[in-house]
C-alpha cells in the first residue's frame, strides 16, 4: 500500500477522536489500510425475494414482500413486545419487536403489504422474525431495493455500536475513505500476471469487497485479494530461498565412505522403504552442491526418520565432519540415543547424549571430545544450544520435531560455526502441503510417504464410558498374549488440577483393576521429577511392566514395539494431531495393534468428527487436512509465529489449488528473472523492498 494509507484513521472524514481511539482499541483498526483491510465478512443479499413457506430459522437474513393482517401489544400494564402476522399466498409468520415498540406500532398499517427484511428466527417451532426492516411496498420502492444489490456486513463490537460503529457506521466510514483515496491503491502485481490469471486490478477490488456490483464483482474482487495475498508470501519466501543459496556456501560432503556403507552393508537390519531410498538421495544432492542444506522431512509415525537421520550422520563423519540431533524432551532424546547406539552397535562411532540432567562430571569429557573432534554426534535437548557446547567442526544439525523449537533456538545452532552446518529438520506431524508450502516455503521439503513393509494397520476403536469392562476385558486379553499397553490422560493447562485429578483416579482405578503381583504399572507425568520419569518409562520399555499410565509426555517419539495397544481416556479432548501422534506410539511392532479412543457421551460435533476421522483413517496426511478444515492454520502448532495468521482472504484448507498454482507462477519468475531486473518486474521488486502487507517473515532456520 501506498504511504498515503499509513495514514492514521482519525484523518478518515467524519471520524473524530473518539472514535478514532475506539477503532484502534476495538477492532486493532490504526490506520487507513486497516480500515481497507477490515474486510465485510458476509454480505446480505438483497437481489432475491423468498416465500414465506421457504423461510426458516438456517436462513441468513432474507427479504420477502407480504400483506400485514393483524397486529397485537402484548403485556398488561406495561407493554412487552409488538408482535404482528404477515401473509402471501403460501402462508403466514410472525414478526415482534421488543424495543421501540410505540414508534413501530403506530407505522404498522393492517392490509398494507410491505417489503420485510430481517433474520429468520423460529418461536414455538414457527418461523419468526425479529426487529425486520419494514418499508410500505410499492414499485418505487422495490426499485430502490433493487439496487442496493449485496449490502457488506462488517464485525463489530458492542462498545463500538454506542459510538454509532456498528456494521452501517464501518460501512460509511469506508466509502468516504473509498472516496478520498480510492484512486491511490495503486497496482502491486505485473501486468503479464494480471492478464495471464485474469485478475481484476488491485483499485476495483478494493471497491468491490466492499461495495459489490454484484456476485460476480464480489467474487472477482475476492479472488483477486486472495491471489495478491498468496503471491506476495511466496515471493517473499522463493527470495529468501534465493538470497540463502546464493549467500551460504555449504560444506561439500563429497563422498560415501566406510561409516556409511559398513552400516549399510552390515549393520541395517531390514531393506530400506523406496520413500527412505529416495530422501536419501535427496539429502545427497543436497549436501554435494555447495550450498547450505535446508531440508524439512516430513514423515508420519514409525515411517522411519530415525535411520534417515542417522544415515545422514554418516555421510557427515565420512567426510571427516561432527553432527548433532537435537530433540525436544529428555525422554525423545534419550530414546534416540538408545535406538541409535543399538543400530549402530559399539566401537563404530563415538556419540554422546548431552540432556538438562547430564551430572556436571559427565559433561565436562562431552565438551572436551567436542572441542577436540573426537566425539562423532552429539545426540540431546536445548542443552545442545548452551554456550560451553562448542563443536570443533559441526557439519550437520538432525533438528527431531521441528515445530517445538523457536526460530531463535534454531538459529542459534548455525552460528556454532563459521559455515552454517547443513540442516535437516525431521517432524511427524504431517501437515498439509499448503501449510508445508507457506510455513516451510523457504525450506526443501521431503516426504515420506510410506510405512516400513509388513506393517499391519493399526485398528481404531471408539469405546463410550460405559463399554469399559470391555476395554479392560481386552487389556486382559493382550497383556495374557505378552503385550504391552498404554493408558493416556490429557493434561491441558487451562484444568491442569482437574486433569491430575483424573490421572490420580484412573491410576486408582487401573491399579484395582490390575493389581500386583499379576499385573505392574508404571505411572509417567508431567509433575515427576526428570529422573523418576526416566526409570519408569525404562521399566516399561524393558518389559518389567505390563500397563504404562501416563499423561501425553509421551505423545512423540517414544518407541517401544511390544506395546501393542493405545488406550486414549476422553479422547475427545485431545486435537486430531496429537491423537494421531498419540496412536503412532502403537504399530511398531510385528503385532497386530489397537487404539481405543475412550470417550463420554457427550460429544461436540467437531468432537465427534475428529473421533470418526481417526476411526476410519491412518492416514497422517489426510488427518491434517481435516484437522485443518476443522480448526483453520491458527492452531495447528508450528503456525502461530509464522505469519500464516495474518491471511485474510485466503484459506489454506480450501485454496490449495490456487497456491500450488501460484507458486510454480512465482518459481517461474525467479527462474527467468532472479534479481527481478525486467522492467516489467519492477514492481514486484519494490515490492519485496517494503514491508508492505503486515508479513514478516524470519529466516526459518
Ligand atoms: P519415526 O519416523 O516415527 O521416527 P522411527 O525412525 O522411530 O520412525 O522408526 C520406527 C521403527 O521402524 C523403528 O523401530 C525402526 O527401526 C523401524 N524401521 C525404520 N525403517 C524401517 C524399514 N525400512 N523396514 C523395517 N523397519 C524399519
Ligand atoms: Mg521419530
Amino acid at each position: 500500500m501506498d504511504q498515503v494509507f499509513k495514514t492514521s484513521v482519525d484523518y478518515v472524514k467524519g471520524v473524530g477522536t473518539t472514535r478514532a481511539e475506539m477503532l484502534k482499541k476495538e477492532l486493532g483498526i490504526f490506520t487507513f489500510e486497516d480500515l481497507l483491510r477490515h474486510f465485510p465478512f458476509k454480505y446480505i443479499d438483497r437481489t432475491k425475494f423468498y416465500k414465506i413457506k421457504d423461510i426458516n430459522a438456517d436462513l441468513p437474513h432474507v427479504q420477502l414482500i407480504a400483506r400485514l393482517t393483524h397486529k397485537e401489544l402484548i403485556g398488561d400494564k406495561r407493554v412487552k413486545r409488538l408482535v404482528a402476522q404477515v401473509k402471501d399466498d403460501t402462508g403466514t409468520m410472525e414478526l415482534a419487536w421488543f424495543q421501540g415498540i410505540k414508534w413501530v406500532e403506530k407505522t404498522l398499517v393492517p392490509g398494507q403489504a410491505y417489503i420485510i427484511f430481517g433474520k429468520p428466527g423460529s418461536f414455538n417451532g414457527k418461523a419468526q422474525m425479529a426487529h425486520p426492516e419494514i418499508e410500505p411496498y410499492s414499485p418505487e420502492a422495490l426499485k430502490r431495493k433493487g439496487n442496493l444489490t449485496l449490502q457488506p456486513g462488517y464485525s463489530s463490537t458492542e462498545k463500538l455500536k454506542t459510538f454509532s460503529l456498528d456494521s452501517k457506521g464501518i460501512q460509511k466510514l469506508t466509502a468516504t475513505l473509498l472516496e478520498q483515496h480510492g484512486k491511490d491503491i495503486h497496482e502491486n502485481l505485473p501486468q503479464y500476471i494480471l492478464q495471464k490469471n485474469r485478475l481484476m486490478g488491485r483499485q476495483q477490488a478494493y471497491r468491490s469487497i466492499h461495495f459489490p456490483e454484484d456476485a460476480t464483482a464480489l467474487h472477482e474482487a475476492q479472488h483477486r485479494l486472495k491471489f495478491e495475498e498468496l503471491f506476495n508470501i511466496q515471493l517473499k519466501l522463493l527470495k529468501n530461498k534465493l538470497l540463502r543459496t546464493q549467500k551460504f556456501k555449504g560444506f561439500i560432503f563429497s563422498k560415501v565412505d566406510q561409516y556409511f556403507n559398513t552400516f549399510y552393508q552390515q549393520k541395517l537390519p531390514f531393506d530400506l522403504t523406496n520413500a527412505q531410498k529416495k530422501v536419501l538421495k535427496e539429502i545427497r544432492q543436497d549436501t554435494q552442491r555447495g550450498v547450505q542444506m535446508n531440508r524439512l522431512l516430513q514423515g508420519d509415525v514409525g515411517s522411519g526418520k530415525t535411520v534417515v537421520a542417522l544415515m545422514t550422520v554418516l555421510m557427515a563423519i565420512d567426510n571427516g565432519f561432527q553432527a548433532c540431533l537435537m530433540a525436544p524432551t529428555e525422554i525423545l532424546a534419550t530414546q534416540h540415543y538408545h535406538s541409535i547406539k543399538s543400530l549402530v552397535g559399539d566401537d563404530f562411532i563415538e556419540v554422546a547424549l548431552l540432556t538438562g540432567s547430564t551430572k556436571q562430571k559427565a559433561r565436562k569429557p562431552i565438551h572436551e571430545m567436542l572441542k577436540d573432534g573426537r566425539l562423532q554426534l552429539l545426540i540431546g535437548t536445548h542443552a545442545l544450544l548452551e554456550d560451553k557446547v562448542q563443536f570443533k567442526n559441526l557439519g550437520l544439525a538432525v533438528i527431531d520435531e521441528q515445530h517445538r523449537f523457536g526460530v531463535e533456538q534454531r538459529s542459534k545452532l548455525w552460528h556454532k560455526n563459521a559455515l552454517p552446518p547443513h540442516v535437516l529438520v525431521m517432524t511427524a506431524t504431517p501437515i498439509p502441503r499448503t501449510l508445508a508450502m507457506t510455513l516451510y516455503g523457504d525450506l526443501d521439503v521431503s516426504v515420506i510417504n510410506e510405512l516400513p513393509a509388513g506393517r499391519k494397520p493399526i485398528e481404531t476403536i471408539h469405546l463410550y464410558e460405559n463399554q469399559r469392562l470391555r476395554m479392560f476385558g481386552f487389556m486382559k486379553q493382550e497383556i495374557a498374549k505378552g503385550r504391552q499397553v498404554y493408558v493416556v490422560y490429557p493434561l491441558i493447562k487451562e484444568s491442569e488440577k482437574l486433569d491430575l485429578k483424573n490421572l490420580e483416579d484412573g491410576i486408582e482405578v487401573m491399579s484395582r483393576e490390575f493389581p500386583l503381583p499379576d499385573y505392574r504399572i508404571s505411572i509417567v507425568h508431567g509433575k515427576l521429577a526428570a529422573a523418576d520419569k526416566e526409570a519408569e518409562m525404562q521399566r516399561f520399555v524393558k518389559g518389567e511392566t505390563h500397563i504404562m499410565v501416563a499423561t501425553t509426555v509421551i505423545e512423540v517419539g517414544v518407541n517401544v514395539p511390544n506395546a501393542s495397544v493405545m488406550i486414549i481416556e476422553n479422547a475427545e479432548r485431545f486435537g486430531l494431531s496429537q491423537l494421531h501422534q498419540l496412536r503412532g506410539r502403537v504399530g511398531r511392532g510385528a503385532e497386530q495393534s489397537f487404539c481405543i479412543l475412550m470417550s463420554s457421551h457427550k460429544l461436540s460435533r467437531e468432537g465427534r468428527i475428529r473421533l470418526d476421522t481417526m476411526v476410519s483413517t491412518n492416514d497422517g496426511f489426510k488427518i491434517s487436512e481435516i484437522d485443518l478444515e476443522l480448526r483453520g492454520p491458527g492452531d495447528i502448532e508450528g503456525t502461530q509465529q509464522s505469519g500464516v495468521l495474518d491471511l485474510k482472504m485466503a484459506n489454506l484448507a480450501t485454496d490449495q489449488e490456487l497456491l500450488t498454482n501460484i507458486r510454480h507462477q512465482v518459481e517461474d519468475i525467479f527462474e527467468q528473472d532472479p534479481q527481478l531486473t525486467h522492467p516489467e518486474n519492477q514492481i514486484l521488486h519494490q515490492m519485496l523492498q517494503t514491508k508492505s502487507g503486515g508479513l514478516t517473515w524470519d529466516k526459518i532456520s
